[in-house]
């Protein structure tokens, strides 16, 4: 589902240019369910913005189903991102004005789909997640963990075949992310691809599998079962 060949991102910082990635390759399959971990500034979040078509690498491949989206121009990528990713990040980025239903129903107005049929997408997705009796409160009549669950069920709200969550307990506390990962466990049952960034140990092992980034290099790429045990 998704291949990385040789991936490299580079910045050019005043009249130096660095290397964030240094050729990363990684295959993952549809259905995976994948911690991302590695030391701050290793290129964690910059190699998930190209994942999640949100930028482009400076050289190699990257192919997601099969198709060479490093090639695509602005438009495309904004087209796969609708379709087939959603995003769920540390800090919810919620829009605090839109109640919960409304701003699960932005995906989809981006995506055009009727007033209707969205409210109705969006209530559903809230209920999955666990929310049906919350569907008006603004962001800031939330909890933390209200707050993600909200972020989630904008992230499923289109079906995406894959779902990118950069440090999504990062600002909860433990009981609450447990809740947020049985959450991404039971999405992961259901055939959702998912990958995730984190600094928590406890957090990667509800994934099947650990890659370990060092220094803009892939350093380790383990399959573990819950409780980190290797295979
Ligand atoms: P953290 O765990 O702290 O979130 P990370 O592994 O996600 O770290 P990245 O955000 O990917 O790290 O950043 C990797 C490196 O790339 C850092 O040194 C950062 O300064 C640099 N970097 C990221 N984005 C840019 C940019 N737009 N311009 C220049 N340098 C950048
Ligand atoms: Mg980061």
């Amino acid at each position: 589902m998704i291949r990385l060949q040789s991936v490299v991102k580079s910045y050019s910082i005043g009249k130096e240019q660095v290397d964030v990635l240094k050729g990363i390759d990684l295959h993952i399959k549809e259905g995976e369910f994948t911690a991302i971990m590695g030391p701050s500034g290793s290129g964690k979040s910059t190699l998930m913005n190209i994942v999640g078509c949100l930028d482009r690498p400076s050289s190699g491949d990257y192919y997601l189903n099969d198709h060479l989206v490093s090639q695509y121009d602005e438009k495309e990528l904004a087209q796969v991102r609708n379709r087939s990713i959603g995003f769920v990040f540390q800090q919810f980025q919620l829009l605090p004005r839109l109640n919960a239903l409304k701003n699960v129903e932005l995906p989809m107005i981006y995506a055009g789909v009727k007033k209707k049929e969205r409210e109705e997408r969006a209530s559903e997705a809230l209920h999955k997640v666990g929310l049906s009796d919350r569907m008006g409160h603004l962001p800031n009549e939330l909890s933390g963990g209200q707050k993600q669950r909200v972020a989630i069920a904008r992230a499923i709200v289109n079906n995406p075949d894959l779902i990118l969550a950069d440090e999504p307990t990062g600002a909860l506390d433990s009981k609450t992310s447990v809740q947020i990962m049985e959450l991404f466990t039971m999405l992961n049952q259901e055939g959702t691809t998912i990958i995730l960034v984190t600094h928590e140990s406890e957090v990667a092992e509800y994934a099947r599998r650990t890659v370990f980034v060092r220094d803009g290099m892939v350093m380790q790429n383990e399959t573990t079962v819950k409780g980190g045990e290797s295979l």
